[in-house]
């Protein structure tokens, strides 16, 4: 096959130093695996604006939109925090999913085992949980216009939000719920508020619409989104898939991502509608996290998020899915070993900086692919 076409965007802070274990591994894929992956690179955030003035260039954007793929690290820092609204470290990221149109956002929530502990549920509820959040990501009421606050004269104000959800929209979030369930554990369950909003109505019956034309092999279950939270913090391990809006995904996909224990083993990736040639999608996958300034530069990042994300990207973009098993399998294995960057440390297992912990992966992941 054609080379796989990969751009990676390390971006600030800790993004550069979880980037550098993923191209190990990626160097690794290469040379030994013979999977041909292309590798480019830019700059996004704060080093693009040093470099560039703006939080992405328009070269490295064309990269973007060119590449079968984007790997994120991490962008902004306290260094930027004073410059123009429209050029901080954020807009480089805005600016990638508004120009790839990647509506889908897909927030893996998965308990390893050996972190079952440091969850702040109790071990039996989160133990082996591994559940999927797709939020809608370009719609609803963070983007619905009217959007304002206007003054009412009488020394009162009014605060505007719209929440706006058009057939196509909701049609083609649920598509790919459901095409993912199918690869899962073929469950989704599609969360709103149809009791008190118009919007939920229409995305009630639009997702029930296009499970029966399309998807009625896959189980479908609706619950009222204020429900599907207290559920997932109950018995979270009910859900497969849950599909969700802008909004109601936000808040859920946090929920699910403390269940899990450390901001530093968070993946997620988010896609854009088929190529009508091709049927291939954008994608940037990313770390969750932020660019974590106060351990930048330590040497003390986790960066299983990264690589979690690398796994993703596999799994979504180049269907290689033993090779993103197999990096899953190492990521669980490394821990069984009671190796621990400092953020998931508990006593009696091996604290170990960034380095060492992409080493160990690639290690293990070496020794399962023997
Ligand atoms: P953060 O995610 O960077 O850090 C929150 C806390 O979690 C910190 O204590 C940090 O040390 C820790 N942490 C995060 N990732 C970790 C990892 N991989 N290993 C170990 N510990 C980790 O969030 P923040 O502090 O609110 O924001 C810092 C900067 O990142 C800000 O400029 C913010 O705007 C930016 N940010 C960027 C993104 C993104 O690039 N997608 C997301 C969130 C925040």
């Amino acid at each position: 096959m054609a080379s796989r076409k990969l751009l990676l965007l390390p971006g600030d802070g800790i993004g550069p130093e979880a980037m550098a274990e993923v191209r190990k591994i990626i160097a690794y894929f290469n040379a030994d695996l013979g999977l041909d992956f292309e590798l480019d690179e830019g700059l996004v955030g704060g080093s693009a604006y040093d470099a560039h003035g703006k939080a992405i260039s328009e070269e490295d954007m064309g990269k973007a939109l060119a590449a079968d793929a984007v790997l994120f690290g991490a962008v902004g820092g306290p260094k930027w925090d004073s410059v123009a609204y429209d050029v901080r470290p954020e807009a480089g990221l805005l600016r990638l999913r508004k120009d790839m149109a990647l509506f889908a956002n897909l927030r893996p929530a998965i308990c390893y085992p050996a972190l079952a502990a440091s969850s702040s549920l109790k071990p039996e509820v989160v133990e082996g949980l591994d559940i999927l959040i797709v939020r809608e990501l370009t719609g609803g009421v963070y983007f619905g216009e009217p959007k304002e606050i206007i003054d009412l004269g009488n020394s009162q104000k009014r605060g505007i939000d719209t929440q706006i959800y058009d057939t196509f929209e909701i049609e083609r979030i649920a598509g790919v719920a459901f095409e993912l369930a199918r690869a899962r554990g073929n469950k989704v369950t599609s969360m709103e508020k149809r009791n008190v909003m118009k919007s939920g109505v229409l995305w009630n019956e639009v997702v029930t619409a296009t499970h029966k034309a399309r998807y009625s092999d896959v189980q479908l279950d609706h619950m009222l989104a204020d429900a599907g939270g207290m559920q997932l913090v109950r018995w979270p391990k009910q859900f497969d898939v849950i599909v969700t809006d802008n909004l109601f995904g936000d808040m859920l996909s946090d929920v699910a991502a403390m269940l899990t224990g450390s901001l530093g083993m968070l993946p997620s990736a988010s896609l854009g509608a088929p190529d009508a040639k091709t049927g291939a999608r954008k994608a940037l996958y990313e770390p969750v996290h932020g660019s974590a300034p106060d351990i930048s530069g330590k040497g003390i990042a986790n960066p299983i998020a990264m690589i979690a994300s690398l796994a993703m990207c596999l799994r979504y973009s180049f269907n290689l899915i033993a090779e993103a098993d197999r990096l899953e399998a190492a990521i669980s294995g490394v821990l069984d070993d009671g190796l621990r960057t400092a953020d998931i440390w508990s006593q009696g297992s091996t604290k170990i900086g960034t380095t060492e912990m992409g080493d160990a992966i690639l290690g293990k992941f070496k020794a399962l692919s023997a």
